[in-house]
């Protein structure tokens, strides 16, 4: 059970299922590929180039926003009373 580590809230019930996942493409998303597109257009890069960056920028922003997003939704649910579980 995760505790909220400032005043002991249980956290850990609030079930946020995919939503988190499905923000974070949204915003890694909207960040990865109008930035490939970018550098396509203005260097038109050998592919390897891109093979290199994107899919490894890809992950690494997905690894930074994934649990901050979390943490962001998960504090909604708790401020508008949503548990997002099926047992009561
Ligand atoms: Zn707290």
């Amino acid at each position: 059970m995760e505790l909220c580590n400032q005043c002991g809230e249980h956290l850990g019930k609030i079930r946020t299922d995919d939503i988190a996942p499905y923000f974070t493409i949204i915003i890694v998303g909207h960040l990865v590929v109008p930035a490939l597109l970018i550098l396509e257009r203005q260097y038109h890069p050998e592919q390897w180039i891109h093979f290199a960056i994107w899919p490894a920028l890809t992950l690494i922003l997905m690894f930074y926003f994934l649990p901050r997003v979390k943490g962001a939704l998960l504090g909604l649910m708790w401020h508008l009373g949503l548990r997002g579980d099926e047992h009561h």
